[in-house]
């Protein structure tokens, strides 16, 4: 056998394949219209790339400490502190290479064989299989549209167990949108106080990125400070600052957490690049006014598609707080047919609407949850119009 049983058991990105498969279209000369992947559309801002480039002409060009260059790590914790009103200094975090190998780092530095993972349904595409990739077990706990996607104290009881390690907490969620307030944040914080064994990991990453109220999203730390020495708060450059490809995140924990995690990250990575860690340095020194335009930029254009999308009957479109999602229940179409073949998934309906309308979207079923559709609106409003009339003449061709 060529493979370790790790690489046979391991599925790629079913986001990046989607993606891919739409360029391939694309390439081929279709119109299509992707709505896969969660990448901002507009450029990384010019400060951001002015600060690169004179990075690169200071010749800052060689290896950097593993945990990233003191400066950014100090930016980083003046940013969380002030952000949660919990203090952290630059010895308490860690920066790698984007917000997701530093959460794989995470999960490798905490989760031993057979640990529990809670995953709150629906959940971004890699948390299963990064738990799975540290030998952990997903323990997914399905939330619907009565809770808004969101775990309950009740629910969020019944899973906690003698093997749980960590809970993972997304909000701004990825795919959803949807905010924990403080009540419902106080009220889990108040269910985890009586499992001081089990680390919370808060991925945070869309936590600028709020509609309405709060300029940074509700957090565990805003009403459970005291939880500070078991909460890994994660986050990044690439969605707040439009950096997706420059691979800078972090994260702030417990020292004997980041230490390790920087261990592993110099084991593995050695560092993140060094021009990109000056730039993201740049993007949060100067940059909160772009984000605040991005903010109404988004909430403008989450309007507008979700207007369009209400106009396809049978269809809920969740209006979300944050991020820029749109989750859309489909699920009242679900065992109808596409020319004469039945859509049983929304994974079939997904590719059928990608084949007969050039219009790529994720199915549910890849976030843990199966009767909807996740729609990045991070495109052009003229562009979303169409993709929601092409969907539009999907569903009425379904029979
Ligand atoms: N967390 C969530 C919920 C995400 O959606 C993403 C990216 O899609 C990430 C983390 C990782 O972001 P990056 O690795 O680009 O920093």
């Amino acid at each position: 056998m060529l493979l370790a049983k790790r690489a046979q058991l391991l599925k790629p990105s079913p986001i990046l394949m989607l993606a891919a498969k739409a360029n391939e279209l694309k390439a081929a000369g279709h119109d299509v219209i992707s709505l896969t992947i969660g990448e901002p559309d507009w450029a990384t801002y010019d400060s951001i790339k002015e600060a690169g480039i004179k990075a690169i002409k200071d010749n800052l060009t060689k290896y950097t400490p593993p945990n990233g260059i003191p400066e950014l790590r100090k930016a980083v914790a003046e940013q969380i502190s002030t952000d949660l009103g919990v203090k952290y200094e630059a010895a308490d975090i860690t920066v790698s290479t984007g917000a997701k190998f530093v959460l794989f780092s995470a999960l490798q530095t905490i989760v031993d064989p057979g640990d529990e993972v809670i995953l709150i349904a629906p959940f971004w595409a890699s948390y299963s299989e990064m738990v799975m990739m540290a030998e952990g077990v997903p323990h997914i706990v399905k939330c619907g549209a009565d809770s808004n996607f969101k775990i309950t104290p009740d629910q969020l009881r019944k899973a906690l167990n003698p093997k749980t390690k960590a809970i993972l907490f997304n909000s701004p969620s990825n795919p959803t949108g949807m905010v924990y307030t403080r009540d419902e944040m106080k009220a889990l914080a108040q269910v985890l106080k009586d499992h001081p064994r089990v680390i919370i990991i808060s991925d945070d990453i869309y936590n600028r990125l709020m509609f309405k109220g709060d300029e940074i999203a509700p957090h565990i730390l805003h009403v459970a400070p005291e939880l500070k020495d078991r909460v890994i708060v994660l986050n990044g450059a690439s969605k707040s600052y439009a950096m997706t490809g420059w691979r800078i995140g972090w994260a702030a924990a417990h020292r004997d957490i980041v230490n390790a995690m920087s261990s592993y990250q110099s084991q593995s990575v050695s560092c993140a690049v060094g021009a990109s860690q000056y730039a993201a340095l740049s993007a949060l020194k100067s940059c909160e006014p772009d984000v605040k335009n991005t903010r109404n930029l988004l909430q403008q254009r989450f309007d507008f598609i979700s207007s369009e999308l209400k106009k396809i009957p049978g269809i809920i479109v969740h209006e979300p707080q944050g991020a820029f999602y749109v989750w859309m229940d489909v699920s009242k179409y679900l065992g109808k047919s596409c020319d004469g073949a039945k859509l049983a998934t929304t994974g079939e309906m997904a590719k059928a609407l990608l084949e007969k309308e050039k219009v790529a979207v994720v199915p549910g079923a890849e976030f843990g949850l199966e009767g909807y559709f996740r729609l990045s609106f991070a495109l052009p409003n003229e562009k979303a119009k169409i993709a929601a009339e092409r969907m539009g003449k999907f569903f009425a061709s379904l029979r």
